[in-house]
Protein backbone atom coordinates (compact mmCIF):
# COMPACT_ATOMS: atom_id res chain seq x y z
CA UNK A 1 0.00 0.00 0.00
CA UNK A 2 3.08 2.03 0.59
CA UNK A 3 3.75 2.03 -3.08
CA UNK A 4 0.31 3.44 -3.72
CA UNK A 5 0.24 6.29 -1.17
CA UNK A 6 3.30 7.29 -2.95
CA UNK A 7 2.15 7.36 -5.81
CA UNK A 8 -0.89 9.82 -4.53
CA UNK A 9 1.43 12.23 -3.59
CA UNK A 10 3.60 12.72 -6.70
CA UNK A 11 0.44 12.96 -8.50
CA UNK A 12 -0.73 15.55 -6.07
CA UNK A 13 3.15 17.55 -6.93
CA UNK A 14 2.00 17.55 -10.48
CA UNK A 15 -1.47 18.76 -10.38
CA UNK A 16 -0.22 21.35 -7.99
CA UNK A 17 2.07 22.86 -10.02
CA UNK A 18 0.42 22.58 -13.38
CA UNK A 19 -0.16 25.65 -15.05
CA UNK A 20 -2.59 26.09 -18.15
CA UNK A 21 -2.57 28.74 -20.76
CA UNK A 22 -5.69 28.13 -22.36
CA UNK A 23 -8.63 26.02 -22.69
CA UNK A 24 -7.28 23.69 -25.09
CA UNK A 25 -4.33 23.09 -21.87
CA UNK A 26 -7.47 22.72 -19.20
CA UNK A 27 -8.96 20.16 -21.75
CA UNK A 28 -5.79 18.46 -21.74
CA UNK A 29 -5.66 18.52 -17.64
CA UNK A 30 -9.43 16.94 -17.36
CA UNK A 31 -8.75 14.16 -20.27
CA UNK A 32 -5.53 13.11 -18.11
CA UNK A 33 -6.45 13.36 -14.25
CA UNK A 34 -10.72 13.12 -14.99
CA UNK A 35 -11.26 11.65 -18.15
CA UNK A 36 -12.83 7.94 -18.49
CA UNK A 37 -9.36 6.49 -18.45
CA UNK A 38 -7.67 9.19 -16.72
CA UNK A 39 -5.81 8.90 -13.84
CA UNK A 40 -8.23 9.56 -10.94
CA UNK A 41 -10.14 6.62 -12.28
CA UNK A 42 -6.82 4.20 -12.25
CA UNK A 43 -6.46 5.27 -8.55
CA UNK A 44 -9.84 4.23 -7.61
CA UNK A 45 -9.79 1.08 -9.54
CA UNK A 46 -6.87 0.10 -6.67
CA UNK A 47 -9.92 -0.22 -3.75
CA UNK A 48 -10.33 -3.70 -5.01
CA UNK A 49 -6.70 -4.34 -3.67
CA UNK A 50 -6.74 -2.94 -0.78
CA UNK A 51 -7.08 -4.96 2.91
CA UNK A 52 -10.64 -4.90 4.32
CA UNK A 53 -9.47 -3.33 7.44
CA UNK A 54 -7.64 -0.54 5.59
CA UNK A 55 -10.78 0.34 2.79
CA UNK A 56 -12.06 3.00 5.10
CA UNK A 57 -8.68 4.81 5.48
CA UNK A 58 -8.03 4.45 1.90
CA UNK A 59 -11.00 5.61 0.73
CA UNK A 60 -11.52 8.75 2.34
CA UNK A 61 -7.76 9.41 0.80
CA UNK A 62 -8.50 8.75 -2.60
CA UNK A 63 -11.96 10.45 -2.48
CA UNK A 64 -9.59 13.90 -1.14
CA UNK A 65 -7.32 13.16 -3.82
CA UNK A 66 -10.35 13.11 -6.09
CA UNK A 67 -11.81 16.26 -4.85
CA UNK A 68 -8.48 18.02 -4.86
CA UNK A 69 -8.18 16.85 -8.71
CA UNK A 70 -11.75 18.62 -9.29
CA UNK A 71 -10.90 21.41 -7.68
CA UNK A 72 -7.81 22.25 -9.78
CA UNK A 73 -9.42 21.80 -12.96
CA UNK A 74 -12.27 24.42 -11.82
CA UNK A 75 -9.69 26.95 -11.01
CA UNK A 76 -7.93 26.29 -14.73
CA UNK A 77 -11.38 26.74 -16.02
CA UNK A 78 -11.93 29.74 -14.56
CA UNK A 79 -8.52 31.44 -15.47
CA UNK A 80 -8.94 30.11 -18.84
CA UNK A 81 -11.98 29.80 -20.59
CA UNK A 82 -13.43 33.00 -19.07
CA UNK A 83 -15.31 32.61 -16.30
CA UNK A 84 -17.78 35.89 -15.11
CA UNK A 85 -14.64 37.27 -12.65
CA UNK A 86 -11.64 36.92 -14.82
CA UNK A 87 -13.94 38.22 -18.08
CA UNK A 88 -14.50 41.46 -15.89
CA UNK A 89 -11.12 41.92 -15.55
CA UNK A 90 -10.21 41.49 -18.81
CA UNK A 91 -12.45 43.64 -20.71
CA UNK A 92 -10.77 46.75 -22.33
CA UNK A 93 -13.22 49.38 -22.30
CA UNK A 94 -11.31 51.86 -24.14
CA UNK A 95 -10.71 49.67 -27.54
CA UNK A 96 -13.51 50.76 -30.54
CA UNK A 97 -16.34 48.84 -30.58
CA UNK A 98 -17.04 46.73 -34.24
CA UNK A 99 -18.30 48.46 -36.80
CA UNK A 100 -21.21 47.11 -38.64
CA UNK A 101 -21.26 48.02 -42.32
CA UNK A 102 -23.79 50.09 -43.13
CA UNK A 103 -23.28 50.58 -47.44
CA UNK A 104 -23.91 53.72 -49.05
CA UNK A 105 -26.63 55.99 -50.56
CA UNK A 106 -26.85 55.64 -54.36
CA UNK A 107 -25.53 58.54 -55.90
CA UNK A 108 -29.07 59.39 -57.92
CA UNK A 109 -30.64 59.38 -54.70
CA UNK A 110 -28.24 61.97 -52.93
CA UNK A 111 -28.56 64.11 -56.14
CA UNK A 112 -32.83 63.30 -56.17
CA UNK A 113 -32.79 64.57 -52.52
CA UNK A 114 -30.95 67.08 -52.70
CA UNK A 115 -32.73 69.03 -55.33
CA UNK A 116 -36.32 67.77 -53.63
CA UNK A 117 -34.97 69.70 -50.44
CA UNK A 118 -33.98 73.08 -51.64
CA UNK A 119 -37.28 73.11 -53.88
CA UNK A 120 -39.40 72.44 -50.46
CA UNK A 121 -37.89 75.43 -49.00
CA UNK A 122 -39.32 77.23 -51.71
CA UNK A 123 -42.43 75.59 -50.90
CA UNK A 124 -42.82 72.87 -53.03
CA UNK A 125 -44.47 69.60 -52.02
CA UNK A 126 -43.54 66.34 -53.75
CA UNK A 127 -46.00 64.56 -55.99
CA UNK A 128 -45.80 61.15 -56.89
CA UNK A 129 -47.18 59.08 -59.89
CA UNK A 130 -47.74 55.59 -61.59
CA UNK A 131 -44.63 54.41 -63.68
CA UNK A 132 -47.17 52.40 -66.17
CA UNK A 133 -49.29 55.18 -67.70
CA UNK A 134 -52.26 55.77 -70.20
CA UNK A 135 -52.00 57.79 -73.41
CA UNK A 136 -53.70 60.56 -72.04
CA UNK A 137 -51.85 61.64 -68.92
CA UNK A 138 -48.54 61.30 -71.09
CA UNK A 139 -49.02 62.48 -74.19
CA UNK A 140 -52.60 63.88 -74.56
CA UNK A 141 -53.06 65.71 -71.77
CA UNK A 142 -49.46 67.54 -72.21
CA UNK A 143 -50.49 68.81 -75.43
CA UNK A 144 -49.09 66.17 -77.06
CA UNK A 145 -51.65 64.55 -79.26
CA UNK A 146 -51.88 61.41 -81.74
CA UNK A 147 -49.40 62.23 -84.73
CA UNK A 148 -47.71 65.08 -83.21
CA UNK A 149 -44.07 65.29 -84.31
CA UNK A 150 -42.46 65.71 -80.96
CA UNK A 151 -43.98 62.45 -79.70
CA UNK A 152 -40.97 61.21 -82.28
CA UNK A 153 -38.57 62.65 -79.79
CA UNK A 154 -40.04 60.39 -76.78
CA UNK A 155 -40.31 56.97 -77.98
CA UNK A 156 -41.56 54.63 -75.28
CA UNK A 157 -42.17 50.97 -74.31
CA UNK A 158 -45.53 49.66 -74.75
CA UNK A 159 -48.03 47.01 -72.69
CA UNK A 160 -48.64 44.45 -75.20
CA UNK A 161 -52.15 43.30 -73.42
CA UNK A 162 -53.24 47.05 -73.89
CA UNK A 163 -51.78 49.50 -76.38
CA UNK A 164 -53.00 52.13 -74.42
CA UNK A 165 -50.87 51.70 -71.48
CA UNK A 166 -47.01 52.50 -71.40
CA UNK A 167 -44.17 53.35 -69.74
CA UNK A 168 -43.98 57.08 -68.61
CA UNK A 169 -41.38 59.14 -70.52
CA UNK A 170 -41.79 62.01 -68.48
CA UNK A 171 -43.03 63.25 -65.20
CA UNK A 172 -45.06 65.03 -66.42
CA UNK A 173 -47.85 62.94 -66.40
CA UNK A 174 -47.66 63.30 -62.49
CA UNK A 175 -48.68 66.88 -62.54
CA UNK A 176 -51.65 65.91 -64.93
CA UNK A 177 -52.88 63.85 -62.15
CA UNK A 178 -52.24 66.56 -59.55
CA UNK A 179 -54.41 68.89 -61.84
CA UNK A 180 -56.80 66.53 -62.49
CA UNK A 181 -57.46 66.31 -58.69
CA UNK A 182 -56.26 69.91 -57.28
CA UNK A 183 -57.26 73.70 -58.13
CA UNK A 184 -54.42 76.15 -57.72
CA UNK A 185 -52.66 77.90 -56.22
CA UNK A 186 -50.49 74.80 -57.34
CA UNK A 187 -46.69 73.96 -56.62
CA UNK A 188 -45.24 70.40 -56.82
CA UNK A 189 -42.32 68.71 -57.82
CA UNK A 190 -42.73 65.51 -59.06
CA UNK A 191 -38.98 63.24 -59.13
CA UNK A 192 -39.66 59.92 -60.72
CA UNK A 193 -38.25 56.95 -62.96
CA UNK A 194 -38.75 57.55 -66.53
CA UNK A 195 -38.42 55.51 -69.75
CA UNK A 196 -37.13 56.33 -73.41
CA UNK A 197 -36.77 53.49 -76.38
CA UNK A 198 -33.06 54.03 -76.96
CA UNK A 199 -30.17 52.55 -77.63
CA UNK A 200 -27.97 52.38 -74.75
CA UNK A 201 -24.71 53.57 -74.61
CA UNK A 202 -22.54 56.16 -72.73
CA UNK A 203 -24.62 59.04 -73.05
CA UNK A 204 -28.03 57.82 -73.53
CA UNK A 205 -30.07 55.10 -71.47
CA UNK A 206 -34.04 53.11 -72.01
CA UNK A 207 -34.63 54.56 -68.47
CA UNK A 208 -33.76 57.66 -66.50
CA UNK A 209 -35.02 59.86 -63.71
CA UNK A 210 -36.41 63.60 -63.70
CA UNK A 211 -37.57 66.00 -61.34
CA UNK A 212 -40.14 68.18 -62.97
CA UNK A 213 -42.04 70.79 -61.16
CA UNK A 214 -45.11 73.40 -61.62
CA UNK A 215 -46.29 76.20 -60.18
CA UNK A 216 -49.85 77.57 -61.04
CA UNK A 217 -51.68 80.80 -58.95
CA UNK A 218 -52.81 84.37 -60.20
CA UNK A 219 -49.72 86.56 -62.13
CA UNK A 220 -47.04 84.03 -61.97
CA UNK A 221 -44.38 85.09 -64.23
CA UNK A 222 -41.69 84.25 -66.27
CA UNK A 223 -39.57 86.69 -64.10
CA UNK A 224 -40.74 83.73 -61.11
CA UNK A 225 -39.55 81.05 -63.00
CA UNK A 226 -36.32 82.71 -63.51
CA UNK A 227 -35.32 83.47 -59.67
CA UNK A 228 -36.78 79.86 -58.84
CA UNK A 229 -34.41 78.35 -61.15
CA UNK A 230 -31.49 80.68 -60.63
CA UNK A 231 -31.90 80.21 -56.58
CA UNK A 232 -31.94 76.53 -57.45
CA UNK A 233 -28.88 76.29 -59.39
CA UNK A 234 -27.19 78.62 -56.69
CA UNK A 235 -27.99 76.22 -53.69
CA UNK A 236 -26.99 73.29 -56.00
CA UNK A 237 -24.02 74.57 -57.39
CA UNK A 238 -22.91 77.39 -55.72
CA UNK A 239 -23.07 81.31 -55.61
CA UNK A 240 -20.58 81.55 -58.47
CA UNK A 241 -22.65 80.19 -60.97
CA UNK A 242 -23.86 82.06 -63.63
CA UNK A 243 -27.27 80.72 -65.77
CA UNK A 244 -28.67 82.05 -68.85
CA UNK A 245 -31.76 81.11 -70.70
CA UNK A 246 -31.96 79.88 -74.63
CA UNK A 247 -35.46 79.76 -76.52
CA UNK A 248 -36.65 76.46 -76.82
CA UNK A 249 -39.72 74.83 -78.05
CA UNK A 250 -41.87 72.18 -75.92
CA UNK A 251 -45.97 71.56 -76.53
CA UNK A 252 -46.67 72.07 -73.23
CA UNK A 253 -45.37 75.27 -72.35
CA UNK A 254 -45.25 78.65 -74.54
CA UNK A 255 -43.02 80.79 -74.27
CA UNK A 256 -40.12 77.60 -73.39
CA UNK A 257 -36.34 78.14 -72.79
CA UNK A 258 -33.63 75.76 -71.84
CA UNK A 259 -31.28 77.05 -69.23
CA UNK A 260 -27.82 76.66 -69.44
CA UNK A 261 -25.08 77.04 -66.49
CA UNK A 262 -21.68 78.35 -66.56
CA UNK A 263 -19.25 75.16 -66.93
CA UNK A 264 -18.40 74.31 -63.52
CA UNK A 265 -15.51 72.51 -65.18
CA UNK A 266 -13.65 75.29 -66.98
CA UNK A 267 -15.26 77.96 -64.89
CA UNK A 268 -16.70 79.36 -68.76
CA UNK A 269 -13.41 79.50 -70.18
CA UNK A 270 -14.43 76.32 -72.51
CA UNK A 271 -13.59 72.43 -72.48
CA UNK A 272 -14.62 69.19 -73.05
CA UNK A 273 -17.90 68.55 -70.92
CA UNK A 274 -19.15 72.20 -72.04
CA UNK A 275 -17.67 71.54 -75.88
CA UNK A 276 -16.02 74.47 -75.58
CA UNK A 277 -18.77 76.83 -75.13
CA UNK A 278 -18.64 77.65 -71.35
CA UNK A 279 -21.98 76.50 -71.16
CA UNK A 280 -23.64 73.24 -69.96
CA UNK A 281 -27.84 72.60 -70.66
CA UNK A 282 -29.28 71.32 -67.57
CA UNK A 283 -33.15 72.03 -67.61
CA UNK A 284 -35.76 72.78 -69.98
CA UNK A 285 -38.46 74.96 -68.72
CA UNK A 286 -41.28 77.58 -69.94
CA UNK A 287 -44.56 79.17 -68.80
CA UNK A 288 -47.55 76.42 -68.90
CA UNK A 289 -49.32 76.24 -72.61
CA UNK A 290 -53.16 77.85 -71.89
CA UNK A 291 -54.16 74.11 -73.39
CA UNK A 292 -52.70 72.03 -70.63
CA UNK A 293 -54.66 74.41 -68.72
CA UNK A 294 -57.91 74.16 -69.99
CA UNK A 295 -57.51 70.27 -70.27
CA UNK A 296 -57.97 70.47 -66.81
CA UNK A 297 -60.45 72.88 -66.43
CA UNK A 298 -58.43 75.35 -65.20
CA UNK A 299 -59.10 78.63 -66.02
CA UNK A 300 -56.61 80.55 -68.44
CA UNK A 301 -57.83 83.83 -68.02
CA UNK A 302 -57.38 84.26 -64.00
CA UNK A 303 -54.17 80.99 -63.72
CA UNK A 304 -51.00 81.54 -65.14
CA UNK A 305 -47.39 79.26 -64.25
CA UNK A 306 -44.37 77.86 -64.93
CA UNK A 307 -43.21 74.06 -65.24
CA UNK A 308 -39.50 72.52 -65.56
CA UNK A 309 -38.01 69.47 -65.82
CA UNK A 310 -34.51 68.25 -65.32
CA UNK A 311 -32.63 64.79 -65.67
CA UNK A 312 -31.27 63.60 -62.17
CA UNK A 313 -28.52 61.99 -64.28
CA UNK A 314 -27.53 65.23 -65.63
CA UNK A 315 -26.83 67.06 -62.57
CA UNK A 316 -25.33 63.90 -61.13
CA UNK A 317 -23.05 63.97 -63.87
CA UNK A 318 -21.99 67.47 -63.56
CA UNK A 319 -21.97 67.32 -59.59
CA UNK A 320 -19.56 64.28 -59.95
CA UNK A 321 -17.82 63.99 -63.38
CA UNK A 322 -19.50 60.71 -64.15
CA UNK A 323 -19.37 60.52 -67.68
CA UNK A 324 -20.82 57.05 -68.47
CA UNK A 325 -24.56 56.91 -67.89
CA UNK A 326 -25.00 52.81 -67.87
CA UNK A 327 -22.59 52.97 -64.20
CA UNK A 328 -25.36 53.96 -62.37
CA UNK A 329 -27.61 50.83 -63.69
CA UNK A 330 -24.04 48.60 -63.27
CA UNK A 331 -24.41 47.86 -59.17
CA UNK A 332 -20.62 48.03 -59.56
CA UNK A 333 -19.66 48.32 -55.90
CA UNK A 334 -16.50 49.96 -56.94
CA UNK A 335 -17.99 52.72 -58.26
CA UNK A 336 -21.09 52.70 -55.50
CA UNK A 337 -18.91 53.07 -52.47
CA UNK A 338 -17.25 56.42 -53.86
CA UNK A 339 -20.20 58.32 -52.43
CA UNK A 340 -21.94 58.80 -49.25
CA UNK A 341 -22.63 56.40 -46.21
CA UNK A 342 -25.83 56.29 -45.62
CA UNK A 343 -26.05 57.26 -42.08
ZN1 LIG B 1 -16.20 73.59 -69.72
Amino acid sequence: MEALLQQIENYKKEITVYEAADAEATEAFRIKYLGTKGIVKAIMGEMKNVPNDQKKQFGQLLNDFKLFTEEKYEALKLSTTGGAQTAAKEIDWSLPGDSFPVGTRHPLTIVRNEIVSIFKRLGFAVAEGPEIEDDWHNFGAMNLPEDHPARDMQDTFYINQNPAWLLRTHTSSVQARVMEKQKPPIRVICPGRVYRNETISARAHCFFHQVEGLYIDENVSFADLKQTLYFFVQEMFGKDVKVRFRPSYFPFTEPSAEMDISCLICGGDGCNVCKHTGWVEILGSGMVHPKVLENFNIDANKYTGFAFGMGVERICQLKYRVNDLRLYSQNDVRFLKQFTSAV
